[in-house]
């Protein structure tokens, strides 16, 4: 059985350096949070399967060679010749704001089909099956093979792992809370931020622990306000803004503020209780700048983040879920899967690149070097 299989959409990524109608140079990669999971988990030494769909064209090759140069089995991923595979471009505009162009409207990776999950599963069920939320908002294709992925993995007894990866500028909150809830009862290990966790809870039962403090986030409030880019439709006008993220420490702070800490917690606790009643296994809830805290039966665990120079907050996430997944497949206890997460979760906000910056297993006790550490 292979470790992981994943899927989702994967893009071309494009960097600048500069206001992008500047012209100038761009860096080439590539972009999507469940082949960025799948890079940090093969880095870490797991065996590791990606089944998207791309172009058939350069841009295709581009995504499919550096998935397998970094070790991660496509063999079930699907070439599409009516589409071209999705772009993306990076515009970094102030130290602290990048804004985000897609071109994905119509991608291949969007009309992703249920067809690539069946191959995935008949070619080999994973001992874990690893989706986000982005995928169902794609397309209603991408949707139906994101539904059959998990009701392939309940028959063939994978766990399944899920980031829930809201991205306001794809769909609604209801929208998304409509899919997310009903997927609930297959998830094992729900990963979200604190602000998402509303979307999985059963209607009426929002705001639990805390009446009117936490409903499903508005336009104004919406979790990817301050991190939605990801991933966006409709591509050719929309932008994004990576703001509050890149700058250190600045997220966290703004998620607990003193005075409302205590109450957001207890709030937490009480969305993660009623998650694990309806049979998720572990609740895994990021926190930013300010870490991580997983909810089992067998009580909550605390991490803080780890202390690092935070020079590109994109991908921290993703980072984060191979970590945490990678010690699960260790056999790891909640404490050690999140030490793992918030190890790699560091490494990508200390790196620039969605996934450049991953470690490699011996890498991970590097965190906790001096300055001016020279490894020979
Ligand atoms: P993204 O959407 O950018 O991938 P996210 O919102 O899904 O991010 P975050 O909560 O921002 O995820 O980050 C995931 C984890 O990465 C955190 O739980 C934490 O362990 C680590 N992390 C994030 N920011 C920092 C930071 N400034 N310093 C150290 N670790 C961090």
């Amino acid at each position: 059985r292979p470790d992981v299989l994943t899927f989702g959409e994967t893009m071309v990524a494009l960097r600048g350096s500069g206001p992008l109608k500047l012209g100038g140079t761009m860096q080439v990669s590539i972009a999507g949070a469940e082949s960025n999971v799948a890079i940090g988990l093969a880095r870490l030494g797991h065996d590791v399967r990606w089944a998207g769909a791309v172009g058939e064209d350069e841009a295709g090759e581009l995504v499919l060679r550096t998935l397998r140069a970094e070790g991660i089995g496509v063999s079930g991923a699907a070439t599409d010749p009516g589409a071209p595979t999705g772009l993306l471009l990076f515009e970094p505009r102030l130290p602290e704001v990048t804004r985000v162009h897609y071109y994905r409207a119509g991608s291949a990776g969007s009309r992703l089909t249920a067809g690539v999950v069946e191959r995935a599963f008949a070619a080999a069920p994973p001992r874990v099956l690893h989706l986000t939320g982005i995928t169902p908002a794609l397309s209603p294709t991408a949707h139906s093979a994101a539904r059959h992925a998990l009701q392939l993995a309940k028959d063939h007894g994978s766990l399944v792992c899920l980031d829930v990866n809201f991205r306001a500028r794809l769909w609604t909150a209801e929208q998304a809370a409509g899919i997310l809830r009903e997927w609930i009862p297959y998830v094992d290990v729900l990963i979200a931020s604190d602000d998402e966790l509303p979307l999985c809870l059963p209607e009426g039962a929002v705001g639990a622990g805390s009446p009117g403090e936490a409903g499903p986030p508005d336009e104004a409030g919406s979790p990817g306000g301050s991190h939605g880019i990801d991933e966006a439709q409709g591509a050719e006008e929309a932008e994004g803004v990576e703001g509050a993220h890149g700058a250190e420490g600045a997220q966290g702070a703004e998620r607990t503020p003193q005075g409302a800490a205590h109450g957001a917690a207890a709030t937490l606790a009480s969305q993660a209780e009623l998650l694990l009643d309806l049979g998720v296994g572990e609740v895994v809830v990021k926190l930013g700048a300010d870490g991580a805290t997983a909810f089992t039966h067998g009580g909550s665990l605390h991490r803080p983040a780890k202390a690092v120079r935070a020079v590109d907050a994109v991908g921290a996430g993703d980072a984060f879920v191979a970590g945490y997944l990678s010690a699960l497949l260790d056999d790891e206890e909640p404490a050690g899967c999140l030490e793992r997460a918030v190890t790699t979760g560091a490494f990508a906000v200390a790196s620039h690149g969605d996934w450049e910056g991953a470690p490699t297993r011996s890498e991970l006790g590097m965190l906790g070097a001096p300055p001016g550490t020279v490894v020979r």
